[in-house]
């Protein structure tokens, strides 16, 4: 899989795609991550890719030539499944979301900045508009940091078998039950005894009983049509 992400800001993401799951899976080349300037698309000495809002207002709004030539080159390059513009007011991202993404191919993330993009942008060039909650961040790259984390998670191979993406909250419209380590008794803290009995079908039971709980104490509807689905 590949992803391109187009940002004014590069170095917001220079840390995230470093460490942990998502470093492996690029280092097993599972997914490539190409993190592109929108700077270097400007066409104007400055490299400004913003300016200010037709009929007034505050804040700048991004530019659509740049963003036009950046995705142009990309699509000369190759075909892309999707082509994302994270934005509050797009579809919310959830589990269901991202195991869809994560069997797509090519995919590319603009990341918004300032005021927003220039609404041209939305109705020709982006295929899928992604909300990650409904609050307001200065910028795309979070967001596309955190869409980018959660679809290459679930990639097959990207997880060991004990990390298992499966078995994570919302796979199965069910909350991940608790999980516990050493020491089993912290200052008269303990460990629910079934975890230490050994018997793996009880454990298994006493998981699934768990998460039933937790779903409907924290979550209920999860999984309904309506909801905040998995
Ligand atoms: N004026 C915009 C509005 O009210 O919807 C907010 C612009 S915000 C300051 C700048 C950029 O951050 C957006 O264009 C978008 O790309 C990104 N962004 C902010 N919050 C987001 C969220 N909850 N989900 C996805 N992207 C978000």
């Amino acid at each position: 899989m590949r992803i391109d992400i187009i940002t004014v800001l590069p170095e917001l993401l220079e840390s995230p795609f470093n460490h942990s799951i998502v470093k492996r899976a690029k280092e097993k080349k599972l997914v490539e991550i190409n993190i592109i300037n929108l700077h270097d698309f400007a066409n104007n000495k400055y490299k400004s890719v913003d300016d200010y809002a037709f009929g007034g207002g505050a804040g700048m709004v991004m530019m659509i030539e740049p963003v036009f030539k950046a995705i142009e080159k990309l699509k000369s390059e190759r075909e892309y499944d999707e082509i994302i513009y994270t934005s509050p007011d797009g579809e919310k991202f959830n589990q269901k979301l991202a195991n869809q993404l994560s069997l797509l191919k090519n995919i590319i993330i603009l990341a918004g900045h300032y005021k927003g993009v220039d609404q041209r942008i939305r109705d020709y060039l982006i295929t899928r508009e992604i909300s990650i909650g409904d609050y307001v961040l200065s910028g795309g790259e979070l967001p596309a940091a955190a869409i980018t984390d959660a679809i290459i998670r679930l990639i097959p191979g990207a997880m060991s078998d004990e990390q298992s993406a499966l078995s994570d909250s919302f796979q199965d419209d069910l909350l991940a039950p608790p999980v516990y380590t050493r020491p089993a008794d912290f200052n008269g803290w303990k460990v629910p005894e079934i975890l230490l009995s050994g018997h793996t079908a009880k454990i298994e039971n006493w998981r699934q009983e768990q998460s039933e709980e937790r779903t409907n104490r924290f979550r209920p509807g999860l999984g309904d049509k309506d909801g905040e689905k998995g």
